[in-house]
């Protein structure tokens, strides 16, 4: 049995004042809760900090500043580079903030901070309504938020944070504010795209929009197509109308998995679709892109919007694989890069490793980079390399190869990558990354959290 780490009379301050739970090393509960959904991280830290309200958020915020402990912030626990925990140091875990309100006149929904995209759209959806976010229907609000927040949704009502009215968030001092376009508008400017580095963000106030029925879902090409289809989708995306979707992969199919048992194995390319135009129109939108090449499956077709949400949740990546992943904004796709895409793509190191690129035109780019903190608006793909596998015995393999398919495509890229499919890369990177915006991030630092409590994350630095 592990013993607690921070002294009885230290842990007194916050106990006293605290109505969640207070989990330290030897607790029963220690391990899982600080489990997070990428296995090849493993963080011990000294107290995990599980915070039933505002309340016990700003207590446990003073507790990490007045001790001198370093502090994460734990939303949905998705990262990649696992900065939802931290060695040695206190986690505010905001899991158990669940309450969604949707305002069905207003058509906004308010989120409190440990709520994942599942049940949002679960909330939203009984109302004809949806927000943008990831693909991913376990993703916390929290990250995927604060670093800008792309998905199915994003061509036609823009990134999460363009959808982001207001937050409340406890700054570093303890003090609870809300940010929004009239008052503390520089942390309302810097909150949206610069992560966690300003403070905890406790609830979300999001524009909805009427998001019913979709016609959506994958279909699947054989890898001897992956040149021609890529051709043909970089063509198409680049001003294909605002309300069709579609991200392009590398992929096989998990043997095992629910698909046909033919396809057990198969190495393929995917174009996995979101169109919410007129449905009756929408058999006529997708004949063309049916007649493309020889697809071995096509599961595209009407469907509730949460369902397409959820629909990758556990037939490639429950919760618990080793992930490794290299990003890049991308502009152009050459056919330069389709052949190096080509040739990395068509060697998967394991069956759930893949490559994705996620468009983010459209609405995206109708919002100026220097409005939000979100820099990169003039690309036109968000790409990720991703070795994933359910054995650690791979992990330096996955490693290898994710970095070796970067390291080709990166002299093409734009520069910089989207700080939500980062691992922990070094300062340079994140400055690339927000590029002009990085000055003024500096400042409002600065000001909301001049001694960088929250630096478990990517995280804004003064220039040397
Ligand atoms: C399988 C998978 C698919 C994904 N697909 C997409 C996608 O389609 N689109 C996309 O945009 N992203 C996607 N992502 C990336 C995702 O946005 C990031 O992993 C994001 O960090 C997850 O947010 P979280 O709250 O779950 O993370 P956590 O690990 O809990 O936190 C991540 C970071 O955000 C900070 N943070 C979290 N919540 C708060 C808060 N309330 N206040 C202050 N700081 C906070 C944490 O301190 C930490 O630094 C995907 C990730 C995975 C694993």
């Amino acid at each position: 049995m592990v013993a607690p780490t921070i002294d009885k009379e230290v842990m007194q301050s916050i106990a006293a004042d605290f109505c969640g739970d207070l989990i330290e090393p030897g607790d029963k509960s220690y391990d899982d809760a600080r489990e997070i959904y990428n296995a090849m991280i493993d963080k011990h830290p000294h107290l995990i900090a599980r915070c039933a309200n505002v309340a016990d958020v700003i207590a446990a915020v003073n507790f990490a500043r007045d001790n001198g402990l370093d502090l994460a912030v734990h939303g949905g626990g998705h990262n990649g580079a696992g900065l939802a925990m931290v060695d040695d140091g206190v986690v505010i875990d905001l899991s158990p903030l669940k309450g969604i309100r949707v305002d069905q006149a207003a058509q906004t929904v308010r989120v409190q901070g440990g709520c994942t995209w599942g049940e949002v759209d679960h909330a939203t959806h009984a109302f004809g309504l949806a927000v943008p976010s990831g693909i991913i229907s376990t993703t916390g609000v929290g990250g995927l938020t604060l670093g800008g927040g792309h998905g199915y949704l994003s061509r036609k009502y823009g990134l999460t944070i363009d959808n982001l009215i207001e937050p409340d968030v406890v700054l570093a001092d303890g003090r609870l504010v809300t940010a929004n376009a009239s008052q503390h508008e520089d942390l309302f400017w810097a909150i949206r795209g610069g992560g966690g580095n300003f403070g905890v963000v406790t609830s979300f106030l999001f524009q909805a929009h009427p998001v019913h029925t979709v016609y959506g879902g994958p279909i699947i090409w054989p890898i001897s197509q992956a040149e021609e289809l890529m051709k043909w989708y970089r063509d198409f995306i680049a001003d294909a109308p605002e309300d069709i979707y579609a991200w392009f992969g590398f992929h096989r199919v998990p043997t095992g998995s629910p698909l046909p048992e033919a396809l057990h194995g198969h190495h393929g390319c995917v174009m996995t679709w979101c169109y919410t135009g007129p449905m009756d129109k929408a058999e006529e939108v997708f004949a063309p892109i049916r007649q493309l090449g020889d697809p071995v499956l096509d599961m595209a077709g009407p469907m509730p919007y949460p369902a397409l949400q959820r629909m990758f949740d556990q037939l490639y990546y429950p919760p618990g694989l080793q992930w490794y992943w290299k990003a890049d904004f991308v502009k152009e796709l050459s056919d330069e890069a389709i052949d190096i895409h080509t040739e990395h793509g068509s060697s998967l190191p394991t069956e759930l490793s893949t490559m994705h690129l996620y468009p983010i035109n459209g609405a995206v780019h109708d919002v100026a980079a220097s409005e939000t903190a979100f820099s990169f608006r003039d690309v036109t793909w968000s790409r990720v390399i991703v070795g994933v596998d359910k054995d650690a015995a791979n992990a330096t393999h996955l490693k290898q190869w994710a970095r070796d398919y970067w390291a080709a495509l990166h002299p093409l890229s734009a520069g910089g990558g989207y700080v939500n499919f980062m691992m922990e890369e070094g300062q340079d990177r994140i400055e690339a990354t927000y590029r002009d915006n990085y000055a003024r991030l500096v400042q409002v630092k600065a000001k909301y959290d001049p001694d960088n409590l929250f630096h478990v994350n990517q995280n804004i630095k003064h220039r040397t």
